[in-house]
């Protein structure tokens, strides 16, 4: 990529990448004083830009820019003396850019942690120092012995215990050092070595020291559970893509963890991602114990330094393991063996702002890159993942039986039309909830909706409480007194009497976890309760404390939302009730039932995962309801075949190709406007199968003070959508009102709202 550059070239443009909302390159001008040999892609660079200073990206060099020469500006400094990023990081990152059509310099900088993207993080104060390179460690001081200021410096370096010297101790060792250090780095024998952090950079232990360690812990895999370890194994070192469906409790992390284990000792990194690390500390620590010293951890709750720090081991290859979210997926590293991610089928794999990518499609592009094999492992795989299965894309690894001696839990349909209902709970679930209560076995209660009630409405009037920022009504959070807005955050006092009608009587309407919670308290006053919602689990370790209450058995019943359904193992869980699975039956998206399906396979999961048989009851008004009965009869599998025959019929994805374009703007006349015209610049030609739908209004209008329209683009290959949304693109930019409104292009949207 690097242009060749003449000795006679009259100058250096140096192409580079900024995080900024736009879509092209930049160039500038590289100082005299810089050589070549300093500017490799990949490095970043302090550059002018407006009246700012920003981070740069270095893209490439080139000797002609097509902007007047006299017109660009040189840089301000080199921040990097060789690239972070390898060679492969920045050609996933250019793809990336490319598929999801965002700016590429928001792209590069999602791979660098906070501190090494902003310029006021890394101010020129930062150690700037030399180290020895392989070259300079093997050559005998005599062969300097020309000029002795040289060799002086040369055995400096290559004194006991000095793996740098930083400009601050070069001073004190002569004052002419630049001068003769300019001469060793002309030779090779001495590079730039930047400290990234306060501390000095430090091997830790090797590899093999956590192999000892994880053997003893190991446990003897089942033959389905070998078959995929070895399936794996045998691909190392190219490029396969394997799906490892294996039901709730099937030991598929074990088999992550004995195929990691390969790796390690083949002395090679491995990624681990999973939806969201704070939610199931149990994973974390598994991994820890299992490979300890050599693992290293990053997630939205470790703060910017300790992100860093877990970055720039891997990147050293200090660190064998980075456990990670969706964010990790870009972290470089030395030398890449495996990437493993789990629970698949987990939206929080989508960024859903700003770089709108998919963590589990760019690893398997990063695989490729890489020629290493990734396994996306899921109890309910999604249906892209069976998709690219049934075209021979991916390997189908299948754990069939759950691992030891744990049974899958029976799932029961349990029709409550008519039937007397306490706060959502029907008799016939109490009587089953006692029951599993003397037997000293916990129950757990999922209900999808945190807060007392979802309506509060005057009795007298017909008053609701509403956002007033958003279509939506207000939550009634019943311990705090307040109403809140899910959407868009606003809150306010509960109302002592209806604002409209002043006598009316307020009520609330619905059913939410509080108001459960409350009633369960009146039930059960002698057992002890643990409600798990975001509410509860805001303050830091509270999730932790609960988790491991649950695991002590200092709890009978758990009742809680979405939060459950994240892959915990609770041995003693033996009944899992899920109140209300009729409102997941009426999504207006088309992916709602197979999201449905997965929560009440996962959530069933929770159920029955030791030696006693779990049960689980699904409380329902639509017992006839296909879907349920496919799910409960026949298993996630059955019901996501006839869900892909569907999407097929309806030529929906993966049988074809989204991308939203949506818009928003303070009034909704603008946004129509806009829209109208686009969509007259961009129509494509319909005998290529591709179409744009709409305007329509988002499902919520409005929200947050601001309306929604959007625009859909389906085609059926997907080199058509790439050209369509070069075309799109291209026509927004150019139009003027685009600075009117707010807009983003999501390439495959996992919801359309
Ligand atoms: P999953 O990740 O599929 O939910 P886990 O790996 O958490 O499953 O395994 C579930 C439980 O079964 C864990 O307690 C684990 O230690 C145990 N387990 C896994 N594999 C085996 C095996 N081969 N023999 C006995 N127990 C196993
Ligand atoms: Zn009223
Ligand atoms: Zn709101």
């Amino acid at each position: 990529m690097t242009a060749k550059l003449t000795m006679n070239s009259p100058v250096i443009i140096l192409r580079v990448a900024i995080a900024v909302p736009l879509p092209r390159l930049f160039d500038y001008l590289a100082p005299d004083a810089i050589g070549i040999n300093d500017l490799r892609p990949g490095i970043r660079l302090k550059v002018p830009f407006g009246s700012q200073t920003k981070i740069a990206y270095l893209v490439e060099v080139d000797s002609k820019s097509d902007q007047p020469l006299e017109k660009l500006k040189a840089i301000v400094a080199i921040l990097d003396p060789v690239p972070l990023l390898s060679g492969q990081d920045l050609q996933l990152l250019q793809w990336a850019s490319r598929y999801y059509h965002h700016p590429l310099g928001e792209v590069i900088s999602a791979a660098f942690p906070a501190a090494l993207r902003k310029v006021s993080d890394t101010p020129e104060t930062k150690v700037r120092s030399y180290r020895l390179t392989e070259v300079g460690e093997a050559t005998p001081i005599e062969a300097l012995k020309r000029s002795p200021q040289q060799q002086a410096l040369l055995a400096l370096f290559q004194s006991d215990g000095r793996n740098h010297l930083t400009e601050t101790e070069l001073n004190q060792w002569h004052k002419n050092w630049r001068s003769v250090i300019k001469s060793l780095l002309a030779k090779a024998l001495l590079e730039y070595y930047d400290l990234p952090l306060a501390e000095s950079p430090k091997k830790t232990s090797e590899p093999v020291a956590a192999i000892q360690c994880s053997a003893r812990t190991e446990v003897h895999l089942n033959p389905a559970q070998q078959d995929a370890v070895i399936g794996v194994q045998s691909c190392l070192g190219s490029f396969a893509a394997f799906l490892l469906e294996g039901v709730t409790g099937s030991g598929k992390t074990e088999v992550y963890m004995q195929i990691i284990r390969t790796v390690l000792e083949r002395g090679q990194q491995v990624l681990v991602l999973v939806p969201e690390i704070n939610l199931t500390p149990q994973l974390q620590a598994r991994f820890q114990q299992r490979f300890p010293g050599v693992i290293a951890l990053t997630h939205s709750n470790l703060t910017n330094k300790q992100r860093h720090a877990a970055w720039v081991t891997m990147q050293k290859g200090d660190h064998a393991i980075l456990l990670g979210t969706r964010s990790a997926l870009f972290t470089p590293m030395q030398n890449l063996g495996l990437i493993l991610l789990d629970e698949e089928h987990d939206t929080s794999f989508k960024q859903q702002e700003g770089f709108r990518f998919s963590a589990r499609d760019v690893a398997v592009m990063r695989a490729k890159i890489q020629r290493v094999p990734v396994v996306l492992g899921s109890a309910t795989p999604s249906l892209e993942s069976l998709f690219n299965v049934s075209q021979k894309r991916y390997q189908h690894l299948i754990l069939n039986e759950r691992a030891g001696n744990a049974a899958e839990p029976k799932l029961h349909l349990l029709d409550i039309r008519n039937k007397k209902l306490q706060s959502g709970l029907s008799e016939i679930l109490l009587t089953e909830i006692n029951k599993t209560l003397e037997r000293q076995e916990q129950a757990l209660l999922f209900l999808n909706r945190r807060g007392f009630a979802p309506t509060l409405i005057c009795h007298g009037c017909g008053w609701v409480a509403r956002c007033q920022s958003c279509d939506a009504n207000l939550v009634i959070h019943h311990n705090e007194q307040r109403l809140r807005c899910h959407h868009c955050g606003k809150e306010q006092r509960l109302p002592p009497v209806c604002p409209s009608c002043i006598t009316g009587e307020l009520t609330s309407l619905g059913l939410g976890t509080e108001r459960v919670e409350q009633t369960l308290l009146q039930l059960f006053p002698q057992k002890r309760l643990i409600r798990l919602d975001r509410d509860t689990t805001q303050r830091k370790g509270r999730l932790e404390h609960y988790l491991d209450q649950i695991n002590q058995g200092e709890a009978d019943i758990i009742l809680g939302t979405q939060m459950l359904a994240k892959g915990h193992h609770f041995p003693l869980v033996t009944l899992v009730a899920i109140l209300d699975v009729d409102s997941g039956l009426f999504g207006i998206d088309y992916r709602s039932s197979e999201r449905l399906a997965q929560l009440i396979v996962q959530v069933s999961g929770r159920a029955g995962r030791e030696n006693k048989p779990g049960k689980v009851i699904l409380q329902t008004r639509c017992p006839e309801h296909p879907m349920l009965h496919t799910v409960i009869n026949q298993g996630y599998r059955h019901f996501a075949e006839i869900a892909l025959a569907e999407r097929k019929g309806a030529g929906l994805p993966p049988y074809s190709y989204h991308a939203l374009l949506r818009v928003q703007a303070h009034q909704p006349h603008i946004v129509q406007d806009f829209l109208r015209r686009v969509i007259a610049l961009v129509k494509p030609e319909s005998s290529t199968g591709s179409q744009i739908l709409g305007p329509v209004a988002a499902p919520m209008e409005k929200r947050a003070g601001m309306h929604r329209y959007q625009l859909l683009v389906q085609t059926s290959k997907r080199h058509n959508m790439q050209q369509i949304l070069d075309n799109l693109l291209t026509k927004i930019n150019s139009l003027k009102d685009a600075k009117k409104v707010r807009w983003s292009l999501d390439v495959d949207p996992v919801d359309l709202f």
